[in-house]
């Protein structure tokens, strides 16, 4: 398999090329060839491969279709390590169960750090490490984090030979669950730097330390931001996993609902289905930051800016430009890298905004790729909540509960499956506001505030957090 640029760069590249690289050198981001196609028989040898064996070898025959420079016995062993019960709490790894009628919930929130994320972390902490010692080389990860991404990330590369994190975030910012989640960490690759600032300072402070090349390339600055093509692919696999669980036989179909930032989870769901798994919707959910659904309703792509990006408290999906969502767009207007370099680079780049709603490429959106969209609010969130709880017996998370009230709109005849995106424990103060108590708290995290923090609190200044990076470097 090779990887291609969605803005035309067609440099043959394998998995390993771009698995510790960001955006391809003409901007676009990576995309495999070709989709390998999984026909239905294949389709039941994979439901076997999955009943009999599990999560970690359909890990193992879902990569294996994009990666051909690890050897397969190696890749096997870096899925079987990754997707344990140990790990993910649960034998199934993402079990699916039922709300009511058509409706399920996909738990994928049951790693270490209680969202989705690590679903994909814990594979890219083990593939970096791998490759690392293969090649006899370190890597610095700089990051900048509002919560789940941060998180994840420190998780995944904790006491991993050849890897360090810097992670930014803004300092007292983070609910205090998320701040003991990462600053309780003391392994001494991780570090954790409080900006006093907002979440933008520390975006702006990554994106000027990735800008000044001499440095990055002195200190071997990475990043595992969501374009990174190995965390996508990760995510897959649990779409043949959800559609497993809730069918039985492999003419039927599902429908996915996903609530919906970056578009990097629901990007996922477009491969499996292009794969040919037989999904007939793909529902993106968003938040009052609504530009997602804007478009699929219209045709019509705008992003907006910081100042116009609400606060909300589904706060993983306060984003107003969807770093993944490239890559659907270069699928939907045929592969043409021309016109997706046309769109992004000048339309979005210039005036933050294209629109499609006249194109014919746009007319058969739905019927084509099956995507479409709804969206929810602060007070659709509460009532999600509190319906799930009182009458259906299930506590969900503010996200989760946005791509309930979404998927409701959408259910049809087959079976409807919501991505679980994160835990109820890590958003308490609106769980509380809606039912007037605490969220459940899982065992491993009694008195996680109460632990030694490790963390340098730093002024918003891309000097002195060079200076901090130079200084932990050797
Ligand atoms: C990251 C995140 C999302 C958004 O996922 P994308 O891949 O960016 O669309 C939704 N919910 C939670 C809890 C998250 O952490």
């Amino acid at each position: 398999m090779h990887y291609l640029s969605t803005r035309g760069d067609a440099t043959a590249r394998k998995f390993c090329d771009i698995l510790l690289a960001g955006l391809a050198p003409d901007g676009g981001l990576y995309l495999p060839a070709h989709y390998p196609q999984i026909g239905t028989e294949r389709l039941g040898q994979l439901r076997r491969i999955y009943a009999e064996q599990g999560y970690a070898a359909l890990a193992f025959e879902i990569l294996s279709l994009y990666i051909d420079d690890i050897p397969a016995d190696d890749l096997r062993a870096i899925c079987r390590k990754t997707y344990t019960e140990e790990v993910f709490g649960t034998a199934a790894i993402t079990p699916v169960r039922q709300l009511e009628g058509q409706l399920h919930v996909e738990a994928l929130s049951n790693g270490p750090t209680l969202a989705f994320k690590d679903m994909a972390m814990q594979l890219l902490g083990n593939l970096f490490e791998y490759e690392l010692a293969r090649r006899g080389e370190q890597l610095n990860i700089l990051g900048a984090t509002s919560g789940d991404t941060g998180s994840a990330a420190e998780y995944a590369m904790r006491g991993k030979q050849g890897v360090r994190v810097f992670m930014t975030s803004p300092h007292g910012r983070m609910s205090p669950f998320q701040q003991a989640q990462m600053f309780s960490l003391q392994d001494e690759n991780i570090h954790n730097l409080a900006i006093e600032g907002v979440f933008d300072d520390c975006q702006d402070i990554v994106k000027a330390v990735s800008n000044d090349l001499a440095f990055k390339a002195q200190y071997k600055i990475g990043t595992v931001n969501s374009i990174n093509w190995a965390r996508l692919l990760a995510q897959v696999v649990y779409y043949f996993a959800g559609y497993f669980q809730a069918t039985q036989s492999n003419d039927q179909q599902v429908s996915f609902t996903v609530p919906s930032g970056n578009f990097g989870n629901v990007c996922a769901g477009h491969v499996a289905r292009q794969m040919g798994l037989p999904i007939a919707r793909l529902v993106v959910a968003t938040n009052e930051n609504d530009v997602l659904d804007e478009f699929f309703r219209t045709g019509v792509y705008q992003v907006r800016g910081a100042a116009a990006t609400f606060e909300t408290s589904s706060p993983s999906m306060d984003i107003s430009k969807a770093s993944n969502f490239e890559r659907f767009i270069f699928d939907l207007v045929g592969r043409d890298g021309a016109r997706t370099q046309a769109l992004f680079a000048q339309g979005v780049g210039q005036e933050g905004r294209f629109d499609l709603s006249g194109d014919p490429v746009f007319a058969d959106i739905q019927a084509r790729f099956g995507f479409v969209s709804g969206k929810s609010t602060h007070a659709d969130r509460l009532a999600t909540i509190r319906d799930s709880y009182r009458r259906l017996g299930q506590m969900v998370d503010t996200h989760t509960a946005d791509g309930i009230k979404v998927a409701r709109e959408h259910v049809g005849a087959e079976p409807m499956i919501v991505l679980e995106t994160a835990l109820p424990i890590k958003f308490a103060a609106t769980i509380e506001e809606a039912l007037g108590r605490q969220p459940d708290r899982p065992a491993q995290f009694d008195g996680i505030e109460s632990l030694p923090k490790r963390v340098q609190v730093l002024p918003a200044d891309v000097t002195q957090v060079k200076a901090y990076i130079a200084r932990h470097c050797d």
